[in-house]
Parts: C-alpha cells; sequence; structure tokens
C-alpha cells in the first residue's frame, strides 16, 4: 500500500493511466496529481514518500528532456520503483532511506508547462527499461505500444488507497472545496453510507474538521 504523494487526492483529469496522449505520442505511464485549478497554483507543494524505499537515481537539475528533475525511489518490500517527474526541486539524495510520508521534495513545472506532480510505479520491466534509456533513468515510452507499456508501468492508484495519513492542504476556492466535497462523497458511499442525509450530515462534519 502507499501514500499519496501529495497533499491533496485528486488525479488531474485527462492524464490518467494509459490513456493516450497524441503531442507526446505516449500511452501515459502514471498519473498526474494537482488540484486542477489554476495553471501554477499547486507549485511549491511538498512531496512525500509513499512509502518506505532507497533513492535509486536523482536527475541533473533540468528540463531534461521534457521529464524535468525527476527522482526514482526503489521499494524492496513491494518489488517495485515510483518515479515523479517535473519536480521543483529534490530534497533527498541517492543512495538514501526515505520513511513514509518524508518529504522528498516540491511540486514543479519543469520540464512541461503546468505545474503537477507526474507519478509512476514500475516493475522490474519498467526498470530495466528506463535504465536502457539514453539518459539514466530517464527513459519515457513515447512511441511505444499500449500493452508493452502495461507490461512495465502499474496504475499508481492500485497501490494507493483511501487514507488520512497525509493531512489535506486545504483548498483556497470554492471550486477546491467542491472536489473534496465529492470525494468525500464517493469514499462515504463506498463505505456503505447511502442515505443522503446521512451522506450530509457526515460531509459536513468533515468539512467542520477541516476547517478548524
Ligand atoms: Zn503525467
Amino acid at each position: 500500500m502507499l501514500l499519496y504523494p501529495t497533499r491533496f487526492q485528486t488525479a488531474r483529469t485527462g492524464n490518467k493511466f494509459l490513456d493516450y496522449y497524441a503531442p507526446h505520442d505516449v500511452f501515459h505511464p502514471g498519473v498526474d496529481f494537482n488540484w486542477g485549478l489554476t495553471r501554477n497554483a499547486d507549485k511549491g507543494q511538498p512531496i512525500f514518500a509513499p512509502t518506505w524505499g532507497i533513492v535509486e537515481y536523482v536527475s541533473p537539475v533540468g528540463t531534461n528532456g521534457g521529464l524535468g528533475n525527476y527522482l526514482v525511489i526503489k521499494h524492496p518490500g513491494l518489488a517495485v520503483w515510483t518515479r515523479y517527474l517535473h519536480m521543483d526541486s529534490i530534497t533527498v539524495n541517492a543512495g538514501g532511506r526515505v520513511a513514509p510520508g518524508q518529504t522528498i521534495g516540491f511540486l514543479g513545472d519543469t520540464g512541461t508547462v503546468s505545474a503537477h506532480l507526474h507519478m509512476e510505479v514500475l516493475n522490474y520491466k519498467g526498470l530495466a527499461f528506463i535504465r536502457d534509456a539514453r539518459r539514466p533513468y530517464g527513459g519515457y515510452p513515447v512511441g511505444v505500444a499500449k500493452d508493452e507499456v502495461a507490461a512495465m508501468f502499474v496504475d499508481p492508484m492500485k497501490f494507493i488507497g483511501e487514507n488520512d495519513h497525509v493531512p489535506l492542504e486545504l483548498p483556497q476556492t470554492e471550486a477546491g472545496w467542491a472536489i473534496i466535497l465529492r470525494a468525500t462523497a464517493r469514499m462515504l458511499k463506498r463505505l456503505g453510507f447511502t442515505r443522503k442525509d446521512e451522506i450530509q450530515r457526515r460531509l459536513q462534519r468533515k468539512i467542520e474538521r477541516l476547517r478548524n
């Protein structure tokens, strides 16, 4: 199980796992995290290690062919690696250990046009692929067939459960609150609350807790 890598628990719409993204000719090999509100509102938000791991690679600072500043963490317990693209800055060093919830850097827009965190989960085939690229750990599956991408990358949301381990960053706008409300209502339904008045009551309580 992985924690959310950001304080906000929403993946950006439009760039879901394996969605074809024509401008880059790529089946999107991860998920994108941001509030999705304004262009750079999320820049500077902390990015958290989703579980125990060892930092395997830290990129040089730069656009790095569209990947921006990026980072690869090895998770021996899960037999997967996680990769984080477009970071504003990275605060861990290669070879260092990370703990769940530890800040590993800050969200940015390096190598891209709008601030978001692109996160991937790779299996050993994915690791071989990114290592095999011309740039160390920078392989991005441009032009690779969908089934081949699916054999190397795992949907991060399969590992990320509902949790309260990372505190929510409170949204600054009504649109941000609407995202929280929708996500919370969905969670309540999954937990078995079906009565509208009961959902309303619990939503109200959650919001009061968050706002205080
Ligand atoms: Zn992405």
